[in-house]
């Protein structure tokens, strides 16, 4: 379902922060993307979405060859591409329900504070997800009254509501305690394994990549330096 050939991306001509990336994902997969600070995890799944353009390669999701689109082509794909950020991207004084809804449909609509311009399917489809994740009874709440660990939650709630075929995400517990970071983790896996969806997270922790984990890939330095099975890491670490 993601093809990436080849991929080198530079910020500003000199060395490359990606070099010579290679790898595939297969529909329904959990992979983890492991390195340390810098190793250049962040800027692979911006180069996925297209937040920023590679400078060489190619990347095709969905049988599509990202790079050359035009935006409404764009749009389209980014659609399928839900995205989990380490600091949870919401807007804190809407609620819950408003930032969720916002994967979907975009902000404008909840910051003219219109909310009756959605279905009710739509609203059901969003309180359904926030249901799964355990956080209905926080739907009309503003999301700065909200823990760490409950504001990602709506993170992957507002992602889903986009209903995607894969789901990016970017150090989605670099800001949590072990305990939420459990939570999250695990909501992750049986997202993967109940919806299907695919699942790429960039993570530093390397115990926590070996128990989620179907595959791990080792970033470092901008290079991929390990691909494998978790049971495979030890040669790695
Ligand atoms: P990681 O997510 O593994 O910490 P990043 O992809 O964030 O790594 O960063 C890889 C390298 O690219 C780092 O050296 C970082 O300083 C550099 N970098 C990241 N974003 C930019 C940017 N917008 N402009 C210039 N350099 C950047
Ligand atoms: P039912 O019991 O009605 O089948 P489930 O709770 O088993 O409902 O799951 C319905 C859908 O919700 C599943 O297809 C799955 O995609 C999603 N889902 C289940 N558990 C979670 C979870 N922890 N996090 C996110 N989505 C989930």
């Amino acid at each position: 379902m993601l093809k990436i050939k080849d991929l080198y991306k530079s910020y500003n001509s000199k060395t490359p922060v990606l070099s010579n990336i290679e790898m595939e994902l297969k529909q329904g997969e959990f992979v983890s993307v492991i390195g340390p600070s810098g190793a250049g995890k962040s800027t692979l799944l911006r180069c996925i979405n297209r937040m920023i353009d590679p400078t060489e390669g190619s990347v095709v999701f969905d049988n599509v060859e990202m790079t050359g689109l035009n935006k409404k082509e764009l749009r389209k794909q980014r659609a399928k591409i839900g995205m989990v950020f380490q600091h949870y991207n919401l807007v804190s004084r809407l609620t819950v329900f408003e930032n969720v809804l916002h994967g979907r449909f975009g902000y404008k609509s909840t910051l003219q504070g219109i909310l009756s311009i959605f279905s009710e399917k739509e609203k059901q489809l969003a309180l359904d997800i926030l249901d799964k994740l355990g956080m209905k009874e926080f739907a009309y709440k503003r999301c700065d009254q909200l823990s760490g660990g409950q504001k990602q939650r709506v993170g992957i709630a507002r992602a889903l509501v986009q209903q995607p075929k894969l789901l990016l995400c970017d150090e989605p517990i670099a800001s949590l305690d072990p305990n939420s970071s459990k939570v999250i983790m695990d909501h992750l896996k049986q997202i993967c394994e109940t919806m299907g969806i695919t699942v790429l997270v960039n993570l530093h922790q390397v115990e926590v990549a070996a128990k989620y984990s179907g595959r791990i890939i080792g970033l470092n330095k901008g290079q991929i330096v390990f691909e494998g099975l978790p049971k495979e890491l030890s040669n790695y670490a």
